[in-house]
């Protein structure tokens, strides 16, 4: 057991150092399988038949077709194919371990018919490496109507020749390394369907390389391309990625659509191409990078609604010779704002592209009577200032006019709009001459009060004259009271300007008679008397009451 633990180690180690080398190096298939240097013919095979040693078997399947084992074969002939499958039957390849063929033609087979030719991969990594040589007539594989289910398929060498291509899962890598005879790297005729697995193109570059060209040549059957499910699509540098040509009669035939999946496309001339028909990219995720023409459909239009697409391209997309506005779904949205006076949005930088992402109304923020509002997502100033939402506004008490001096009404001043108004809120604008209320033709007392002698008080005005000028209206004001043994004191007031008259004393009064005032004043003071000792009964009363419930 060690040993052989040993070994795969050191066999993992050259197959990683392998992998790693670059340029066209592949695993080394078939590790401990017989190399056959002759092409393997099953066109005429009808019976069951196995080569243990060389790691293949051919079985009938019962209903027609066959079922082709590969397990770790490798196949290498000087001239002519590889592997030939019979043509117009249903073939199954499963692919066991890695599987290396290498010919003029790696893998040939014809179903015009309707035969189909399955490829399925046993395990995960299992692999088939088909190779085609500089005498390739008909591309690496050439097979009519070719599934992949599962497994991996590499190619390397010249395009293939497919007429309706379908994939569901697994992976296609194809390496197109010289472009012979025109042959795209996928190169097909009817249906491409991708709606599974991953299929990876990588072309020559050369002027007239195609990653997936569908060339509506044949009357029969559907043409066109359709990336859906969850496949993934790459096209490494070519001249073209995705092209559909027109029939040779010029009538519509195929068009490229995308639902699903993910396509990413770098090429030198077109990304994607129709002559006839429309691309449609609604769904997926689509990237296009293209140094000439993203899209182009020549007399067809590009719908690109409801697909998430990128764009580098200085052409973006074309139809029937219109450009079309908006070019992506998916676009580089710059991180600054861009605005006018009532909207703002996102404009996308992508070269060409006019599309607007986040564009909407400027909102919130609160404009003042000096300043409009700043949008609070862009922060532009928008709108019209609020003329009634002051910065500032103060009342200015009134102040009446005198004889001297003009006044001026009650009213509110902003310092902000620097603006006048009549009312608290700030509605009702006035000029400052509206405020003032002239000053008067009376004279009017000036601040310094009531001016008296010992018969008369009077007012000043400001301008000198005297005015209100009256006898004092004097009352008694008692300053202290007298008592039957003590005597008070009295003095005269002025009951208008507070003139006050020198004391003058109340004698004692001696006996229970009073002997200040008259009976007038006797009567009022035992009427209060009366009236105190009744709310002193009452309060008694309602006392008593209380404690008796
Ligand atoms: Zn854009
Ligand atoms: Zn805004
Ligand atoms: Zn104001
Ligand atoms: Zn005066
Ligand atoms: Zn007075």
């Amino acid at each position: 057991m060690k040993m052989k633990n040993r070994f795969f180690s050191l066999l993992l180690a050259t197959v990683m150092a392998l992998t790693m080398l670059p340029g066209k190096v592949f695993a080394q298939d078939g590790a401990g399988m017989t190399e056959r240097t002759t092409g393997l013919d099953l066109s005429g095979k009808t019976e069951a038949e196995a080569n243990e040693a060389e790691g293949w078997s051919w079985s009938p399947d019962g209903e027609g077709g066959y079922i082709l084992v590969l397990e770790n074969v490798n196949i290498s002939t000087q001239s002519g194919d590889a592997i030939t499958l019979p043509n117009n039957v249903d073939v199954d390849i499963v692919l066991k371990g890695k599987n290396h063929i290498s010919g003029d033609t790696a893998l040939s087979g014809v179903e015009l018919k309707g035969g189909l030719v399955t490829i399925k991969g046993e395990s995960s990594d299992a692999s088939l490496t088909a190779v085609s040589n500089e005498n390739s007539m008909w591309g690496t594989i050439s097979i009519s109507n070719l599934l992949i289910e599962s497994g991996n398929v590499y190619t390397e060498g010249a395009g293939n020749v497919i007429d309706a291509f379908t994939m569901t899962g697994g992976s296609f890598t194809i390496d197109q390394t010289f472009d012979f005879d025109g042959w795209a790297a996928l190169h097909t005729v009817n249906r491409v369907s991708i709606t599974g697995g991953k299929l990876e193109i990588t072309t020559d570059e050369s002027e007239g390389s195609y990653g997936i060209y569908n060339y509506p040549s044949q009357d029969e059957g559907e043409s066109g391309v359709y990336i859906g499910g969850n496949a993934e699509v790459v096209i490494n540098k070519s001249n073209a990625g995705i092209v559909v040509w027109e029939k040779g009669s010029g009538i519509s035939d195929g068009r490229i659509e995308v639902a699903g999946g993910t396509v990413k496309i770098n090429s030198t001339n077109i990304g994607m191409y129709t002559a006839m028909e429309d691309i449609i990219l609604n769904g997926g995720n689509i990237e296009v990078t293209s140094d000439n023409i993203a899209l182009r459909a020549v007399q067809g239009n590009i719908n690109l609604t409801g697909s998430d697409v990128g764009i580098k391209a200085p052409t973006p997309t074309s139809a029937g010779g219109q450009v079309i506005g908006t070019f992506h779904d998916i676009h580089q949205w710059a991180s600054e704002w861009s605005y006018d006076d009532n909207r703002h949005w996102k404009e996308c930088t992508n070269s060409g592209c006019s599309a607007r992402s986040e564009y909407a109304a400027h909102q919130g923020g609160s404009a003042t009577c000096t300043d409009k509002a700043a949008c609070e997502i862009c922060t532009k100033e928008y709108g019209a200032v609020d003329v009634s939402n002051h910065t500032n506004l103060v009342k200015m008490e009134e102040k009446p006019a005198t004889h001297m001096t003009v006044g001026n009404m009650e009213y509110w001043y902003c310092d902000g709009c620097k603006k006048y108004f009549s009312d608290e809120t700030g509605m009702k604008e006035i000029a400052l001459k509206d405020t003032v209320i002239p000053n008067l033709t009376a004279h009017t007392a000036d601040n310094t009060g009531w001016h008296s002698n010992e018969t008369n008080h009077w007012n000043t005005c400001e301008c000198g004259e005297t005015l209100n000028k009256a006898a004092h209206t004097f009352e008694w004001v008692i300053d202290k009271e007298t008592t039957a043994a003590e005597a008070g004191s009295k003095h005269e007031k002025c009951t208008v300007c507070g003139y006050e008259k020198a004391a003058v004393e109340i004698p004692a009064m001696g006996t229970d008679v009073p002997q200040t005032g008259d009976s007038s004043h006797l009567f009022v003071w035992l009427m209060l008397a009366f009236l105190s000792g009744g709310a002193v009964l009452t309060l008694t009363l309602k006392g008593r009451k209380k404690t008796n419930q």
